[in-house]
């Protein structure tokens, strides 16, 4: 009796953790966070997601780099190979379609994040 008390508990805390981790899967899925992209030539090349810092190294064939940084919330480029730095002295981005640009280097970084809320309401609607 008093084991299956146990084993009943046990099992129930089993389909709490799955459910709450059901969830958070769930809202990770559906929530759109904003993100860093990181274009070189149009190309995508990678996505940051802005709610985790990282110091990313985009680095090309011809020895040129970029190196961006996500910290707080923001993205800006923390060094790069270009002589004239217009894109590290640009300010940190964070908000939907500001960019960091690095004409020299041809790269672009984005923000993007739930931009496309649009497109589902008009796809659910139809
Ligand atoms: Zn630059």
């Amino acid at each position: 009796m008093k084991k299956n008390d146990v084993i009943l508990a046990a099992a129930l805390i089993g389909i709490a953790l799955a459910a709450f981790g059901g969830a958070a899967l769930y809202s990770q899925l559906t929530t759109k966070e904003p993100e860093a992209v990181v274009r070189l030539d149009g190309e995508e090349k990678g996505r940051y997601p802005l709610s985790e810092d990282t110091t990313v190294e985009i680095r090309q064939e011809d020895g040129s780099y970029n190196i961006l940084r996500v910290e707080s919330g923001k993205a800006r480029i923390l060094k790069a190979s270009c002589p004239d730095k217009v894109c590290v002295s640009h300010r940190p981005i964070s908000r939907q379609g500001e960019s960091l640009i690095c004409l020299p280097n041809r790269l672009a970084v984005e923000i993007e994040n739930g931009a496309e809320s649009g497109i589902d309401a008009s796809v659910l609607s139809r």
